[in-house]
């Protein structure tokens, strides 16, 4: 049984997700008249994750809405920045972004991320027990209904990853705060406190002293950070002024 058809036209930045016939202007969908214009869009590539105003006949509608015959569809991206509300933003990382994951915690960011693969249905489960937002690449994994919330991290690349996540969700800056080893929170340690656990130059040589409060390793500023140090203020420089 054929159902109504539908007209949609997606958002320049949602083409990546969609067929090519369909990246420019709008193009007929036939639907089965019962399915919600989310499943729909979804049906169509696109992670809702990354969905903001939809749009029916200039109107906007929800996206469990049953478009009618002869809609005129129109998918909007997520507004930027993009407010999750209801928890403190926090984040969980999937298993292949393990350089953002360490990126975001020299921000200070709380970036919670396993080496280890604990597949999907472990990633949406603790995404929705920690009201953490999922970042992937992996658009079955953002499809999961579990998600607390989620985002698709659309490079490659850790430093244009690094600013598409703070652009978009402008977290609040508070670098040389948390472990970019475990995600703990540091706290300030003197040298007396941590000294048998450095060796003998570090020892005479740095002077600013940090501890993890979870997996008790010890950070100090040393030549070595200069790269670290790039990032941040980097990072800074162009989102250190967003609000929280
Ligand atoms: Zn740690």
């Amino acid at each position: 049984m054929k159902g109504p058809e539908i007209h949609i036209s997606f958002a320049p930045g949602l083409g990546l997700f969609v067929p090519a016939p369909r990246r420019t202007g709008r193009t007929a969908v036939t639907t089965d008249g019962v399915s919600t214009l989310g499943h729909v869009v979804e049906s169509l590539g696109v992670p809702l994750t990354e969905v903001g105003a939809l749009l029916v006949d200039g109107e906007r509608v929800p996206a469990a809405h049953v478009p009618a015959a002869g809609a005129e569809v129109e998918v909007h991206g997520v507004e930027r920045p993009q407010e999750v509300p209801g928890a403190p933003l926090r984040f969980l990382l999937d298993v292949h972004l393990g350089t953002l994951a360490r990126r975001l915690r020299l921000l200070g960011v709380d970036a919670a991320y396993e080496s280890q693969d604990a597949g999907d249905a472990a990633l949406a489960a603790q995404s929705a027990r920690e009201r953490r937002v999922m970042l992937s690449r992996d658009r079955g994994l953002l499809r999961r209904r579990e998600l607390w919330a989620g985002a698709y991290v659309y490079s490659h690349r850790p430093d244009e990853q690094l600013r598409d996540v703070l652009e978009r969700f402008a977290p609040p800056l508070a670098p040389w705060t948390r472990c970019t080893a475990c995600n703990g929170e540091l706290t300030g340690a003197d040298k007396d406190e941590v000294g048998e656990r450095l060796e003998h130059g570090t020892r005479r040589t740095y002077d600013v002293f940090a501890r993890c409060t979870a997996c008790e390793r010890v950070y100090w500023r040393g030549a070595h950070h200069a790269r670290l140090d790039e990032i941040v203020r980097t990072a800074l420089a162009e989102f250190g002024g967003a609000p929280a």
